[in-house]
């Protein structure tokens, strides 16, 4: 056990207010990327745990929806006022855990930050419509009530933001939340948890009433994910991760007509048009493929350049991936820190061993050493040049690996950039606002997620989140996400002495 990185954790935890026992002597081992090192041993939950606690959250939230939206609002902002106390520690926790660089740690709790003031907005904001009624004397009208239980499963690589987007919506909406984070991060999540019930305290020492397990913490491996699936009384449930994981999740949620929100693999492509800003779309290119070592859902793994700017762009591309510093993400100016772990180095060589063997010509791609520390994976970041979109391409390989293709015509830059299974996020740099448009158009990108002359990564929490095909068609954060997390009731009101019917069916007894 390395004692640097397990006395830097506990030092952030014990600030962060969790208690020791929550993070020493259990059996679900955390690890922190950058250096390999044990953070922690955290107690994980059985599925029987899981079955008890959404009991616990079914009766949080009989209590929790009769409370007004903007009374669980305050909650909400109160919580945000203890990430706002807390970002520094929570943000370096991050970093050990996820291997973020510093400034991308402390981005990851801003936008938890955001996305609670944005919460509290909407606790006063989640109005239905008056509708026409065709019928005399009568009146209609749409409320959104609370739904239930929210299980949030959850990816390594946004370890607490993605958290935050589903409970800050979730609980103004007056429901309760049980989560279910990676395996690979529970040291954040315990931390976060901590600073919730933090908020809870505040809350209720304020005079106002809230019920015990409004939002509960279930560390541990897939089944506990499974068995928060399984259940019933799970109202909605939130995943996001891999394609693959989303593949199982979705049946068995359908499978009792419980609902779904997926969140899953991204495919990212831009395209650069003849006319782009070059220093733009290196720059935009850049962060978004080799940003937070390409462990991003919305990382850009291909480039879809005009054969009239391709070879000038690659070879700025090159120049710029080569210079780019891997390295301790704490450590100030390093761009690229490390994988996750060794598993996901290997399945960054495999990609790159395949993209050889399909045509392709590799710049960077291997192992960083750094540290001398044996269960650390760092790796230069991978530029491509790809004869066509081959079978690799079309898959997402969570790592730095950027593909690079050309093409003549506008039309085929977009069959390009729709043709893969997944469908995230997407983006082109063009001055020509005819290209622009055709890209954003209905027969342009097919993601949930289009940007002109910015990248594909990096999105605010205003607008909704999410994309289509093997991404799996949730929307969560911004916009009217929202209304996933309630459920919609239409209300027909006679104030008249009649009862007409509708569509003028008569049925007079
Ligand atoms: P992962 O699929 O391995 O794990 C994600 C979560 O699902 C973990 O908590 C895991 O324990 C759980 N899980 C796995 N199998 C399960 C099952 N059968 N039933 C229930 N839960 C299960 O993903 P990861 O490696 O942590 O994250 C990387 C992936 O997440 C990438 O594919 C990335 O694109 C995706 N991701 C998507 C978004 C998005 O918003 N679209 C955001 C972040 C990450």
């Amino acid at each position: 056990m390395d004692d640097a990185g397990m006395s830097t954790a506990h030092t952030l935890l014990t600030t962060l207010g969790v208690p020791e026992a929550a993070f020493t002597g259990g059996t679900l081992r955390a690890r922190s990327p950058i250096d390999g090192s044990t953070t922690g041993l955290v107690h994980a939950a059985t599925p029987a745990d899981v079955t008890a606690a959404v009991g616990r959250a079914h009766a949080a939230f009989l209590a929790w929806r009769n409370t007004p939206a903007p009374r669980r609002g305050e909650l909400v902002r109160l919580f945000g006022a203890q990430l706002r106390t807390h970002k520094a520690a929570l943000a370096a926790l991050v970093t050990l855990e996820a291997g973020k660089v510093s400034s991308e740690g402390e981005g990851e709790v801003q936008e938890m930050i955001d996305i609670c003031d944005f919460a509290v907005g909407l606790s006063r904001q989640l109005h239905g419509l008056t509708i026409a009624s065709e019928r005399p004397g009568h009146r209609m009208m749409e409320q959104w009530h609370p739904l239930g239980v929210v299980g949030v499963i959850s990816a390594f690589n946004f370890p607490v933001a993605v958290w935050a987007w589903n409970a800050a919506l979730a609980l103004v909406c007056g429901d309760s939340v049980v989560w279910k984070p990676s395996e690979k991060t529970p040291l954040t999540a315990l931390a976060t948890q901590a600073l919730f019930d933090a908020a809870l305290r505040d809350f209720r020492a304020a005079g106002n009433e809230a019920p015990d397990d409004l939002s509960q913490l279930l560390n541990g491996l897939a089944p506990v994910g499974e068995a928060l699936v399984d259940d019933a009384r799970v109202a909605l449930v939130s995943a996001t991760g891999s394609t693959r994981m989303g593949r199982a999740v979705g049946p068995r949620v359908a499978a009792r007509f419980g609902r779904c929100l997926l969140e899953l693999g991204g495919n990212n492509a831009i395209i650069v048009a003849p006319t782009a800003d070059l220093d733009l779309a290196v720059r935009g290119i850049l962060f978004g493929a080799y940003g937070t070592a390409g462990q991003r859902c919305t990382t850009t793994r291909r480039v879809i350049a005009h054969a009239s700017i391709h070879d000038e762009l690659a070879a700025r591309l090159e120049r710029a991936r080569a210079s780019l510093q891997v390295g301790d993400p704490r450590t100030p100016g390093v761009l690229v820190g490390p994988l996750v772990d060794e598993t996901a180095f290997n399945a960054m060589q495999a990609a790159l061993d395949q993209a050889r063997d399909q045509g392709g010509t590799v710049a960077g791609g291997a192992r960083v050493p750094v540290g001398g520390h044996a269960d650390a994976w760092y790796a230069a970041p991978a530029l491509v040049r790809m004869p066509a979109q081959t079978v690799v391409v079309q898959h997402e390989t969570f790592a730095p690996i950027l593909y690079l293709l050309t093409y003549a015509s506008l039309d085929e830059a977009i069959a390009l950039q729709n043709g893969v299974p997944q469908g995230l996020s997407s983006a082109i740099f063009t001055n020509d606002l005819r290209e622009a448009e055709a890209f954003l158009a209905a027969s342009g990108s097919d993601c949930g997620i289009a940007n002109v002359n910015i990248g594909t990564s990096g999105a605010e929490i205003g607008g909704a989140f999410g994309g289509e095909k093997e991404t799996g068609g949730g929307r969560e954060s911004g916009s009217d996400a929202w209304k996933n997390y309630m459920r919609r009731a239409t209300n027909t009101v006679n104030y008249s002495r009649a009862l007409p019917l509708a569509q003028g069916v008569k049925f007079d007894i």
